[in-house]
Parts: C-alpha cells; sequence; structure tokens
C-alpha cells in the first residue's frame, strides 16, 4: 500500500476526478476526506467508503469562502490527527466567447480555480509545516494550463495560473518536505465534460459527435478519451513520492493532445 495510513483531504471529491482519486487513495491505505459543495453526495461518498472497509469523512466545503475552507481542513486534521496530501481538485465550467463572458462569471470561476487553490493550500500548508512530517499538494490542472480552446477564457486563465502557484509552493515548501505538482488531463467523460458538450455543439453551431471528434479530442494520438483511473494514477504517483526531487511539475495525461 503506497498511502498506508496517510492523511488526504481531496476537494470536490464528491464527483467525477476527485472521487476517483479518494477511490484511488483509500485503496492504498489511505484515510480520506471527501470535501465537496454538495454536502450530501460527500457523505455518501465517504458512507460507501466506509462501507468498504476504508476510513473517510465527508465535509461540506465551498472552496472560495475563507472561514469554510479552514473549519473543513481543522475537522479534518482533528478527526484524523493530521494531513498530508491536498489535492485542489474542486472546479466548474462555463463556455462563451469572450465578449459574452458576465464580470460576475469571470470573477466566479477564478475564484472557485484560483481562490479555491491559494485557501485549501494555506490551510494545508499551516497544518503540514507545524506538524513537521512533510506533504504533497496536487493541483487540478488541465491540458487548458498548456493550451488554449475557444470560448474558455477565465477557465484557462485560471488553469494556467495554477502552475505558477505550484511552482512558488514547490519552492516555500521544500525546506518542511511539502511537495507541489500539477496534473493536466486532457478531456475525461465526468459530469463537468458532459454538460459542455451540447453547450459547445450550440455555441459553436456543430453536432454533439463534432464536439466530440472534432473538437475535444481532434488532437488526441489515438481519439480517446483520457480516463478517471488515468488521472487518479497520476495523483497517486505525485501523493506517493518519496522525495523532494519531483516537485514544481506538470504533468500532461491527454493520450498525447499536449505534448511538452
Ligand atoms: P465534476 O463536475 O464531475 O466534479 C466537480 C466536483 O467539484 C463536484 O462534486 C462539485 O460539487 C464540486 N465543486 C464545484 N464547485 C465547488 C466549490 N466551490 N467548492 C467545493 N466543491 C465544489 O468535474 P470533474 O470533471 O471531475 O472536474 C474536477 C477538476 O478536474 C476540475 O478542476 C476540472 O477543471 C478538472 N479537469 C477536468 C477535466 C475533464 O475533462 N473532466 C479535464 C481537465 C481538468
Amino acid at each position: 500500500m503506497k498511502l498506508k495510513d496517510k492523511v488526504a483531504f481531496v476537494t470536490g471529491a464528491a464527483s467525477g476526478l476527485g472521487h476517483e482519486i479518494a477511490l484511488t487513495f483509500a485503496r492504498e491505505g489511505a484515510r480520506v476526506v471527501i470535501a465537496d459543495l454538495n454536502e450530501q453526495a460527500a457523505i455518501a461518498a465517504a458512507q460507501r467508503l466506509a462501507d468498504a472497509g476504508h476510513q473517510a469523512l465527508g465535509v461540506a466545503v465551498d472552496v472560495a469562502n475563507e472561514t469554510q475552507v479552514s473549519q473543513a481542513v481543522d475537522r479534518a486534521v482533528a478527526h484524523f490527527g493530521g494531513l498530508d496530501i491536498l489535492v485542489s481538485n474542486a472546479g466548474i465550467q462555463i463556455v462563451r466567447p469572450v465578449e459574452e463572458f458576465s464580470f460576475e462569471e469571470w470573477k466566479r470561476m477564478l475564484s472557485i480555480h484560483l481562490d479555491g487553490a491559494f485557501l485549501t493550500t494555506r490551510a494545508a500548508l499551516r497544518h503540514m509545516y507545524a506538524a513537521g512530517r512533510g506533504g504533497s499538494i496536487i493541483y487540478m490542472g488541465s491540458v487548458h494550463s498548456k493550451e488554449a480552446s475557444l470560448l474558455k477564457a477565465p477557465y484557462v486563465t485560471a488553469k494556467h495560473g495554477l502552475t505558477g502557484l505550484a511552482k512558488v509552493v514547490a519552492k516555500e515548501g521544500a525546506p518542511h518536505g511539502v511537495r507541489a505538482n500539477v496534473i493536466c488531463p486532457g478531456f475525461v467523460r465526468t459530469p463537468l465534460v458532459d454538460k459542455q458538450i451540447p453547450e459547445q455543439a450550440r455555441t459553436l453551431g456543430i453536432s454533439e459527435d463534432d464536439v466530440v471528434r472534432k473538437v475535444m479530442l481532434k488532437d488526441t494520438v489515438d481519439g480517446e478519451f483520457t480516463t478517471s483511473a488515468d488521472v487518479a494514477e497520476v495523483a497517486l504517483m505525485f501523493a506517493s513520492f518519496p522525495s523532494n526531487a519531483l516537485t514544481g511539475q506538470s504533468m500532461v495525461v491527454s493520450h498525447g493532445w499536449f505534448m511538452q
């Protein structure tokens, strides 16, 4: 077991990629905090893990709310006696051309993705530094941390921003044994992506099938979606890596859509 007795706080873990990462970490022996805006789904997901013999706690949190984040992280630390891994994963998507974005939508996107990453990182680092047992901070970036696409101005802006935050946390965290890295997935069929397909079809005036083949998977090497399991495998590597040798990096897992 690669994460035996580690404590992992995973945001947005009631659904999609965060959920798969939480499951994978639990199977590797971690005690997992399922932190999500959707309280019922977070508690249900934690209960399913507990029923399968794992240790899990479901907590409600809006990652863009300073008070809620510090209370949720404090609760997790009190419950499990520490914190070793943060996966800052919660996110949403809004697609439209730049000129049609409202300022409110722009700010909401940046707040969930960037304020959320900052607030959860700060809360986690305070505990990690005080405990002196190191740690791993993992950000959910995207191919959009490296590339741009039509209709995604705030998302691309925020995902690029996460790589900057990870590099600073890698430098500041190093003396404390805390690493920081970014996972950059291509398209994965989660609720976040399923919602975009009809929206993009409408905005671009093409069929849903064309959104998948000619927009989402156009530049992959094999026309395949990345899977939640692929992403969770990379998260496990970042979480379990034993030294500061692997820090400040972003790993693209996208069927070759983007090549470094
Ligand atoms: P999802 O919609 O399946 O899950 C997102 C989860 O985040 C949901 O459970 C939701 O309730 C939660 N959430 C939303 N806002 C929140 C908030 N303010 N506070 C706490 N929780 C909140 O989406 P997903 O596809 O699993 O996306 C997870 C992350 O992966 C996002 O950051 C997304 O940008 C990123 N990502 C997804 C893909 C993809 O193709 N699915 C690709 C690259 C990156």
